[in-house]
């Protein structure tokens, strides 16, 4: 036994040693490794819909921000996001929920939040959803897929509430470029109601033309479901100044490419199962263009001007 030890040289156990170090360097530089794999997308290709038939591996190559004017509507969000999440899902799209959450004090700005909310994820989503957050889909066929021209998905003839053949609020989606292609939404809109109408002509000018739902068996009582009560959540239709004149006409001064705003804090959270990003942002207002983003009541200014007036008789 001994002798055959003996008869080992040193240089062949060198060379041994050598060898072995190569051959482990070369397999650590090998494309694969032995650790299972946790790429994304493979277990939403495991995933099964309702009927257990398997998911496609990959979703949509787009991506959808789904952006949520949003303010003190926390009851309809705990409503909306989970149902939102189970309703994209379904349909295999890839997308983001973002509630844009105004937080300033002046009026609520519904265009101005999705102007803010564009700016904010352009880089990475290329088409958004505009979405109240009180009107839910419930007919599965209505398509949230990538738009080639703007689609009105809460059309006149399916939601609700409103029927005119120029309404395009509720929910539109539209891709990234027609949204640049027209500067956005106007940011004069402080209160509710006409901004959607507005953005409407913005297209009509662009000739980008709105695509609606097609063979939708569901009318207007079950398309949609409005959590509105019109009592609880009531619309602010002040108007003041000369809010009313300026509003009805196409504005060519505002829009993407001014609208003024902080993000203050970007939140992400989880509704359920449902994840979400929250912007808190702050509107700016320029009050020599449109000053009716604050409405003081009458009695309001009266009361202010008496503190006023008994303010200088205390001095
Ligand atoms: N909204 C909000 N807080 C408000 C007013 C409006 O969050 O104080 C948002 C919310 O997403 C809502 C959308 O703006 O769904 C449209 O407003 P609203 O529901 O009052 O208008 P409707 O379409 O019912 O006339
Ligand atoms: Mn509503």
């Amino acid at each position: 036994m001994e002798s055959r030890w003996k008869g080992i040289r040193p240089k062949y156990l060198l060379v041994g040693i050598l060898i072995t170090f190569f051959i482990t360097c070369l397999i650590s530089t090998l494309p694969f490794s032995t650790e299972e794999c946790k790429c994304p997308g493979d277990s939403e290709g495991l995933q099964k819909d309702s009927n257990n038939v398997p998911k496609p591996l990959r979703k949509s190559q787009h991506r959808l921000a789904v952006l949520v004017p949003f303010r003190d509507r926390f009851e309809e969000l705990l409503t909306f996001a989970p149902y939102m999440k189970r309703f994209l899902d379904k349909q295999n799209i890839d997308y983001r929920i973002f509630i844009l959450h105004q937080v300033d004090r002046f009026r609520f700005n519904r265009a101005s939040l999705v102007n803010v909310g564009f700016l904010h994820v352009k880089n990475e989503f290329d088409y958004i959803a505009m979405h109240d957050v009180d009107l839910l889909p419930l007919n599965d066929n209505l398509s949230y897929g990538y738009p080639d021209t703007p689609f009105h998905v809460s059309a006149p003839d399916l939601h609700p509430r409103y029927h005119y053949s120029t309404f395009i609020g509720g929910i539109l989606l539209i891709k990234r470029d027609h949204f640049i292609q027209v500067n956005g939404m106007s940011n004069k809109y402080w209160g509710w109601g006409l901004e959607d109408d507005e953005f409407y002509v913005r297209l009509k000018e662009a000739n980008l033309v709105v695509r609606r739902p097609q063979n939708i068996s569901t009318g207007t009582q079950n398309t949609f479901r409005h959590i509105h009560d019109k009592n609880h959540r009531k619309r602010d239709t002040t108007k003041c100044f000369n809010q009313r004149e300026v509003t009805r006409k196409r504005d060519r001064e505002t829009g993407l490419d001014n609208v003024s705003y902080k993000i203050l804090e970007v939140i992400n959270i989880t509704i359920s199962d449902s994840q979400l990003t929250i912007l808190n942002i702050e509107l700016s207002c320029d009050k020599t263009l449109t000053p009716w983003c604050e409405c003081i009541k009458t009695n309001e200014i009266k009361d202010k001007k008496i503190v006023g007036e008994n303010k200088k008789t205390a001095l």
